[in-house]
């Protein structure tokens, strides 16, 4: 094999698919501010993912900045070490101080008995991440919120399209936020949003999202630019047409991993989450370098030698680089289970065009050590 294969590749509609649509910006020249397509995006997400309200942006990062200025969050945030860099980066914009919290060793999601332990006067909210998207203990999450006066913001980057417990992921929590990255399963090249459940909290965050505009010659916030432009919502609304062939396709992939890699000694998967339906976005493995007779990275390299590049999805820890490392909270004690995770975890390539022989050829590297 002598093409590399990537952990994914961003799916795309046919060219002549978009032209249309680009016809149009060119035509009515409205490239960005709440254009049609934007106003037709965000409606026609809603009704997909079962969401009372949605607002779109540039991308992901700034969504998750907004949606803890949405909800005035300030002091103390409890998180995950175990994700993407710009979960913690979202604080650290807000000059919030993260404070991390340990991970179930079942899913890798933020562990919810060992929330309380870490709450203290100055703790404001709770910033779980349904990680490779498969859903936190969302109820039990919820309790100790309300207990504590918490607000619950979920980043669910990863689980565009994700059912669980009979509705829209986003649905948990006060406020969820999602991306739609060229990496994602839903891609606007660059995009995200945020899901929240009222009228009156939608209007705020399209307000910060476009300077703190909320009317012609009124501001009421130092808002950010993040809007979502013309030509992103437009390749929107064609990626969404193809969401369930490019899920089924993902899941035919997922199903022969489970198969195939099954009976290696050495090697596990995570289960499949109950009440849920999943959007198969990641397929993570954890190598035990005793039974499997060779060490993560050693497999990691030898992959990348055989044009394999899996990524360590999520190694090292956030919680392990220098401007939060100082935190009492990222101490290695503190996270035991995200380090065992983040040294054992490899994500295999995953996507919807990932070919049967490729396919065939990951799981024979893998099967021969
Ligand atoms: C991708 C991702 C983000 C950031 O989204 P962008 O759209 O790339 O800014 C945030 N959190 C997690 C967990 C992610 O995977």
């Amino acid at each position: 094999m002598n093409k590399p294969i990537y952990v994914t590749q961003p799916s795309l509609p046919d060219l002549e698919e978009f032209i249309p649509y680009l016809q149009q910006i060119w035509d009515n020249k409205i490239l960005t501010n709440n254009g049609p397509f934007h106003q037709q995006l965000e409606k026609e997400l809603a009704e997909f993912l079962g969401v009372p309200y949605i607002s779109l942006f540039a991308n992901g990062t700034l969504a998750l900045v907004t949606a803890l200025q949405v909800l005035r969050i300030t002091g103390e945030v409890i998180t995950t070490p175990y994700s993407f860099v710009a979960t913690t980066h979202s604080l650290w914009w807000n000059n919030i101080k993260p404070v991390f919290v340990d991970i179930e060793p079942e899913f890798g999601n933020l562990d919810p008995a060992k929330i309380e332990a870490a709450i203290t006067p100055k703790t404001t909210a709770i910033l779980p991440v349904h990680v490779y998207g498969n859903p936190c203990k969302v109820n039990r999450i919820q309790e100790i919120a309300d207990i504590y006066g918490l607000k619950v913001i979920y980043d669910a980057a990863h689980c565009f399209g994700v059912k669980h417990l009979g509705q829209g992921i986003c649905n948990f929590g006060d406020i969820s936020i999602l991306s739609f990255h060229a990496t994602k399963v839903f891609n606007t090249m660059e995009g995200g949003a945020i899901v929240c459940h009222d009228a009156a909290t939608k209007k705020r965050i399209d307000y910060l999202k476009n300077f703190g505009y909320a009317g012609e010659t009124t501001v009421m916030a130092p808002g950010i630019n993040s809007k979502m432009n013309e030509m992103q919502a437009a390749l929107g609304l064609v990626q969404l047409k193809h969401y369930h062939e490019n899920i089924e396709k993902r899941k035919i992939i997922a199903d022969t991993y489970r198969k195939e890699l099954s009976g290696i000694k050495g090697i596990s998967f995570l289960p499949i989450p109950e009440n849920t339906e999943s959007n198969h976005a990641y397929f993570p493995i954890f190598v035990n370098e005793k039974e499997y007779g060779m060490s993560r990275d050693q497999l990691y390299e030898k992959l990348k030698h055989n044009n394999i590049f899996g990524r360590r999805y999520f190694y090292p820890l956030i919680s392990e680089f220098s401007m939060y490392k100082g935190l009492d909270s990222a101490k290695p004690s503190n996270l035991i289970e995200a380090n065992i995770k983040a040294d054992k975890v490899i994500c295999l390539p995953i996507y919807p065009d990932l070919a049967l022989k490729y396919l065939n050829h990951i799981v024979e590297q893998l099967k021969t050590k």
